[in-house]
């Protein structure tokens, strides 16, 4: 699932080619992508409308529309967004969604697994979407500091991993980063979020950083199903600690990489760097 670095990676790519284009259609061939809204509505509000610019949230994308629009959009497991030349989806793409933009090029959003999600709406859709208006703060800003991780967590029961997992906590953080930033810690993922004290917090809040400006990078990770832009592809994967390495030599101690199951996500540590 695209993670922080990836979802920002997307952004780096639309941004030089979409800003200050015109909406011209828009058309949703999936409707299972406008979770709140009919495909015939949600094109009545775009189209005219021009792309002022593209921020991120988490792991949503916030295009901010002229007229005070607004299309959020969320990649969810597999969702991709990327430009092409043409007047309509190119043939062998399947889009669940194109925006044609008035230059000759279009918007395709192309989703092989079907949960990704898009939002259109005025700026109120910021405190309306269930899962944006109380996302924590986002680890690549001067938001995120140990102290601020150590409040968040001081008086929680649940393991770390899950706590890093938790977008109410930190924004943008998946399975990936919260594995490798735990193996940078040193801190084992079944470690309870109390268990942690403030010098605890200050290291992983600075791993957190650390990895994912190292992802952010290399374009990100690119795993199955899931690639960047049209054809582009991050390599961070290249450089993963554990994520994925069950069984592999660790890269510090040479100990073997395990995985373990927490509230149903897999995780992956080194038990001598990360003990219990
Ligand atoms: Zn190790």
């Amino acid at each position: 699932m695209p993670e922080l670095p990836e979802v920002e990676t997307v952004r780096q790519y639309l941004l030089p080619r979409i800003v200050d284009r015109r909406i011209v259609t828009a058309r949703f061939l999936d409707h299972r992508v406008l979770p709140l809204m009919e495909a015939a509505a949600a094109s009545q509000i775009l189209i005219g409308r021009t792309i002022h610019d593209i921020t991120r949230r988490g792991k949503y994308l916030v295009f901010w529309l002229s007229a005070q629009g607004m299309i959020i959009v969320h990649l969810r497991m597999t969702g991709r967004l990327f430009v092409v030349d043409g007047l309509g989806p190119p043939a062998g793409e399947r889009c669940s969604a194109w925006f044609q933009l008035d230059n000759g090029q279009g918007l395709c959003f192309q989703d092989t697994r079907r949960f990704g999600t898009i939002y259109v709406g005025d700026q109120q859709l910021l405190s309306e979407i269930p899962g944006l208006a109380n996302l924590g703060p986002d680890p690549t800003s001067s938001k995120w500091t140990g102290s601020v991780l150590h409040q968040r967590i001081h008086q929680r029961r649940a393991p770390i991993k899950s706590l890093l997992l938790n977008q109410t906590v930190v924004a943008g953080i998946g399975n990936i980063y919260a594995d490798e930033s735990l193996h940078c810690a040193g801190i084992h993922p079944q470690r309870l979020g109390l268990s942690l004290d403030a010098e605890e917090c200050d290291t992983l809040a600075q791993c957190v950083k650390d990895i994912l400006q190292s992802a952010l990078a290399y374009e990100g990770t690119t795993f199955r199903d899931f690639r960047l832009g049209y054809d582009q592809t991050g390599s961070f994967q290249e450089r993963l600690q554990v994520y994925g390495r069950t069984g592999e030599e660790c890269r510090h101690c040479s100990g073997s990489i395990e995985r373990i199951s927490i509230a149903g996500r897999s995780s992956h540590y080194c038990p001598n760097c990360q003990p219990s």
